[in-house]
């Protein structure tokens, strides 16, 4: 069986993978065999979510009716009911339902009706409390087959120490990343020198190792040095896979989507207040706006490489009318030329616009010349791929240390 659990946190505690990792924990206890656990992101723009939208889903060997029990036990005794945004969902399933949910789920947007329909159709034990929007994650989750697939372990804190600051030595995650990288990834942004995989919420996580297997973050974990977890559990994941990515246009873009869009660079990217960057890609006639926000910290100086002719792919969330930058790939760079007003080639002044399209003339001798000076500059920027540091990095984004996107 399967058996999908979200929305069971609040920002003032509890996280989904903690209730499920104590489940499956008390499934074992109860004879039960765990086969997988999977930490299942979803739809990164949706605004009902705490933090990172994630959902799970244990794979089960058992009798579901006692599994579904000890489901909704769980979330009874551990869910932070007192947070209006709180609407937990618990789903048993013998046989997992159409994977086009869970595809929908992390793409795009669905309705609390679509994931019951699902249900009714698989024949699924299910509960939801209060409004029953946790069904759909849960639904999500256990819908879920990955084209690609990663892993974290995630150790968890000791009730007693939940709220108080975390115990980790900085120096000892910097030593697991130096040791295991690019097999694991994000334990610490090394260009920013900043903690990456130890939250600063009130949440019951301790830290996350993500990494292609699960040796890999067992060999990165034996690093670290911390406070004692109260236990770990290695999360079969969709993170780091760009599972949340479809192929875009400009001009037919969806709000909370996210894509691949391929375009002409159309002006030179202007840094905006609070250190924001943006610019402008074509694609014919239709336009779209791409931004690199100031927490994407060094991204932004690649970002203003860009040259207007530049072709490239923009991959990163569509809100509020722009490309929201998670990576770009430069395709074809443009040539960097500059055009300015001529010198005057009977007295040497600069000349000065004689108007749109009639040239240029001279104000001294008044001298009259219709093409403009080209200077060329050499480009910094070279064909390939780019993308924020991992401390902007977001759950799904597939880093480029794990191969370049398809
Ligand atoms: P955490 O990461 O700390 O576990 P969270 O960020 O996952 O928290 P939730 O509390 O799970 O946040 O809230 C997300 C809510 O959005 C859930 O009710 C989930 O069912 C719902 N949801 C997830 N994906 C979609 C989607 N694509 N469309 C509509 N609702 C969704």
């Amino acid at each position: 069986m399967l058996i999908g659990i979200d929305d069971t946190d609040s920002p003032a505690g509890m996280c989904t993978t903690y209730l499920g990792a104590v489940l499956a924990r008390r499934l074992i206890h109860d004879h039960m065999r765990v086969r997988e656990a999977r930490l299942v992101r979803l739809n990164p723009n949706v605004t009902f979510k705490t933090r990172g939208n994630a959902a799970i889903a244990l794979d089960v060997e058992g009798d579901p009716g006692r599994a579904f029990c000890l489901a909704c036990a769980i979330v009874e005794e551990l869910a932070d009911f007192s947070c209006e945004k709180t609407n937990p969902g618990v789903v048993v399933v013998d046989r997992r339902p159409d994977p086009a949910f869970y595809r929908k789920a992390v793409t795009d947007f669905c309705e609390i009706e679509e994931a019951v329909r699902v249900l009714d159709a698989a024949g699924a034990r299910y509960r939801g409390w209060k409004n029953r929007r946790g069904l759909i994650g849960a639904t999500a989750a256990v819908s879920s087959v990955f084209a690609d697939t990663t892993y974290e372990i995630l150790a968890y804190r000791d009730p007693v120490r939940w709220g108080t600051p975390r115990e980790v030595d900085k120096e000892s995650l910097f030593a697991a990343e130096e040791a295991t990288f690019p097999h694991t990834w994000d334990t610490v942004d090394v260009a920013n020198q900043v903690v990456v995989c130890v939250p600063h919420t009130p949440d019951p996580v301790l830290f996350g190792i993500r990494g292609e297997s699960p040796s890999w973050v067992m060999a990165a974990r034996f690093f670290i040095r911390s406070e004692k977890p109260a236990f770990e559990q290695i999360w079969v994941t969709n993170q780091g896979t760009d599972a949340h990515l479809i192929s875009g246009t400009c001009g037919a873009l969806r709000e909370g989507l996210s894509y691949r869009v391929r375009g002409v660079v159309a002006g030179r990217p202007s840094t905006g207040a609070g250190g924001h960057v943006s610019f402008v890609i074509r694609d014919g006639n239709a336009e779209v706006r791409c931004m690199a926000y100031e927490p994407t910290k060094n991204f932004r100086d690649i970002v203003r490489e860009l040259v207007p002719g530049d072709e490239i792919v923009a991959v990163g969330s569509y809100k509020k009318g722009s490309i929201n930058l998670e990576k770009m790939c430069l395709v074809v760079p443009a040539r960097d030329l500059l055009t300015r007003a001529p010198l005057c080639t009977a007295c040497s002044k600069r000349m000065t616009s004689d108007g749109r399209g009639k040239g240029f003339k001279c104000r001294k001798c008044g001298a009259h010349a219709m093409d403009p000076e080209m200077r060329e500059s050499p480009r910094m920027l070279t064909a390939g791929w780019y993308e924020v540091p991992p401390t902007a990095r977001r759950h799904l984004a597939k880093p480029l240390c794990r191969g370049a996107p398809g």
